[in-house]
């Protein structure tokens, strides 16, 4: 077009008709967007009933059938492979013996100074010892190792970091199992993972994913502090042939997890086959030591009852305005416990990963404006203006980070997802520093509704909707930024 006129007035109303549309977007949310009833369900998830949302308590289990309802009631479909709405995760919860201890030569071990059990129910009496190198299959030739207990060195040749270490300690359990072993012992000499740090993080209750959901008899696992090789070498010469045993009360308990997931289906006959996936944790941390009012109960409403009703809002508005893309809903579990849920997901997908072309995170630990929305990842995807118009449309300043010392992008569940090279921001309350107004009720007693400024939740669920549509009605479908440290990761998954 060469006429400047012509173009001006093409330009006014495109620039007219864009702003009609976003207007009309707005008051769509206005609309279908009911204060009570968002406020509602922000108060029922964030109540001392649910206990804090803990996923190795059952109370967690209402929280996930609460959402699942949200989802039927306002039209969502269940995706192919979850059971209803769900994707089940199996969980191991592990806690340590409350008596371990092992005489071994003339020393006696205890647990969580010199020796930790990592798996196994327990083991008692006198048992004879039989060293077997790595604890590789080549290890085991010309050994009966039936009835006794293996001793191993930890790791194996050049594979020393802590994934390999629990990665090969699975195997060398399964295969001690096999070869009708009564236990097995790594002996612990990493100079590179001190004991104190192992010790200090294994001695506690922990939530894993359960690598073995079929073994419901693991055998007895049992790390032993061995820096200077003084017992590896005592057994393998045999001075030293039996120890004895007394590890009781280990629990060891199987918990099927909950990640709550739907969709609502784009209306573009292309664009539907890509979707956009909202990810909120649900769960919290939930009873711990109480505050000076005697309150036990972590109801973390910032953290993340917010994030999880801005989800349950997307479903009621978008089963009513359904974009051209599809808009994946996925509520996740597990995440204060080591952000388990999602990653389970990540691996686990029940949509193909390549067909998630953006993941829009919510995540928070509390706020300190409410004149903003904190982008945690803003300017990493060329998703940013739809981003910054929406919240400009409820009067809000998007900004990005400002605490990147905190390592937060890393500390969610996008995370996730960006490592397998899906562009994941994630939209939270405003906040220009983790100051003393955020850790006040970043996972406290005190992080509940009646403190929460009801006003800017609305305009942050509203304005995370608004981005949302932007985005999944998109021409082009958002990128990582050139140089980001997941580009390659998004190249690789998208084929480009
Ligand atoms: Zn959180």
């Amino acid at each position: 077009m060469k006429n400047p006129t012509a173009c001006l007035w093409l330009s006014i109303t495109v620039l007219l008709f864009h702003t009609g549309l976003c207007m009309a977007q707005k008051e769509k949310i206005e609309e279908i967007i009911d204060e009570k009833e968002a406020i509602s369900h922000f108060r029922y998830l964030a109540s001392d009933e649910m206990m804090g949302r803990d996923p190795i308590r059952p109370e967690i289990e209402l929280a996930a059938r609460y959402i699942s309802e949200q989802f039927w009631k306002y039209g969502v479909k269940e995706v192919a492979g979850g059971q209803d709405y769900f994707q089940i995760v199996p969980f191991r919860m592990s806690a340590p013996p409350t008596k371990g201890e092992i005489k071994l030569g003339d020393k006696q071990l205890q647990q969580g100074e010199d020796m930790l059990v990592l798996d196994g129910s327990g083991l008692e009496g006198t048992h004879e010892l039989i060293f077997a190198g790595f604890g590789l299959e080549e290890d085991y030739q010309n050994l009966d190792v039936n009835g006794k207990i293996v001793v191993v060195k930890v790791g194996a040749p050049n594979r020393l970091t802590p994934n390999d270490l629990f990665s090969l300690g699975r195997e060398k359990t399964q295969l001690a199992k096999s070869k009708g072993a009564k236990g097995i012992m790594e002996m612990y000499n990493v100079p590179t993972v001190p004991w104190n740090l192992a010790a200090n993080f294994l001695n506690r209750t922990q939530l894993t994913i359960d690598q073995n959901p079929d073994d419901t008899n693991p055998l007895t696992y049992i790390w032993i502090k061995d820096l200077d090789n003084k017992f590896v070498n005592a057994i393998g010469e045999g001075s030293i042939k039996n120890a004895a045993f007394e590890i009781t009360g280990k629990v060891n308990k199987k918990i099927q997890g909950k990640n709550v997931v739907g969709y609502i289906e784009g209306t573009d006959p292309v664009l539907k086959h890509e979707y956009v996936m909202l990810g909120a944790h649900y769960d919290h941390v939930g009873v711990g030591r109480p505050n000076a009012e005697g309150d036990s109960i972590y109801n973390g409403a910032r953290d993340n009852a917010v994030g999880t009703v801005a989800v349950i809002n997307a479903a009621k508005y978008f089963a009513q305005n359904p974009p051209k893309r599809s808009i994946l809903l996925c509520a996740w579990t597990a995440e204060e416990k080591g952000l388990l849920g999602s990653g389970y997901f990540a691996e686990n997908p029940l949509i193909p990963l390549e067909q998630i072309i953006y993941n829009f995170n919510i995540d928070n630990g509390g706020y300190n404006d409410t004149s903003i929305i904190t982008v945690i990842g803003l300017g990493r995807t060329t998703a940013d203006d739809q981003i910054i118009k929406a919240v400009d449309e409820f009067g809000l300043k998007a900004i990005s980070d400002p605490a990147p010392e905190q390592g937060l992008y890393d500390r969610s569940d996008n995370v996730n997802f960006a490592r397998k090279g899906i562009p994941a921001p994630s939209f939270s309350l405003g906040f220009t520093a983790f100051d003393e107004e955020i850790t006040q009720h970043y996972h406290q007693p005190s992080d509940q509704v009646d403190n929460f400024d009801l006003d800017y939740a609305m305009l942050y669920w509203k304005s995370y909707l608004l981005s949302v549509e932007n985005i999944a009605n998109l021409e082009e479908r958002p990128k990582w930024v050139a140089g980001d440290k997941y580009e390659e990761a998004g190249k690789a998954l998208y084929g480009e």
